[in-house]
């Protein structure tokens, strides 16, 4: 999925289980398997696209500023806002094998060519992570500090 997918599901997830009284580090295990769990998902990755390098920039650029956006306008805790950034942080090891060609190995377990990657066409693939999004968004206003 998109970096700012991953993003925003692990600042709602963290928003959740850090008003649930969840201690950091059980957080940050989940934003990490959440990452792994959604790739699972049917869901359209630019990757596939003509212009991989532009989504990719515009993705990257959007995901560092939601973590701005909830840091510092939304005034969260610097370690809760990270989270984002952690549950999406996995996809660098999708950066660095396009930089080392494109069949390079990669790290992350669903990443891996042997893992169930969700693919699906872009109506649905766009508009799951959209839908995604959406609630994401509501969780992270709804339930953040
Ligand atoms: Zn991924």
């Amino acid at each position: 999925m998109w970096v700012t997918t991953h993003v925003l599901s692990g600042l709602a997830l963290a928003a959740l289980l850090s008003a649930a009284g969840w201690p950091w580090w059980a957080i940050l295990l989940v934003v990490v398997l959440a990452h792994v769990l959604m790739d699972l998902v049917p869901h359209w990755d630019y990757t596939v696209s003509r212009h991989p390098l532009a989504f990719s920039v515009v993705d990257f650029l959007a995901s560092l500023l939601l973590f701005l956006a909830v840091w510092l306008a939304l005034d969260w805790p610097f370690w809760l806002a990270l989270m984002g950034l952690v549950s999406g942080s996995p996809d660098w090891d999708v950066v660095v094998a396009e930089l080392r060609g494109g069949d390079a190995r990669k790290v992350f377990p669903s990443h891996w060519k042997s893992f169930p990657h969700g693919r699906s066409g872009p109506v649905w693939g766009i508009g799951v992570q959209v839908a995604i999004m959406a609630a994401s968004v509501v969780a992270v206003l709804a339930a953040g500090p």
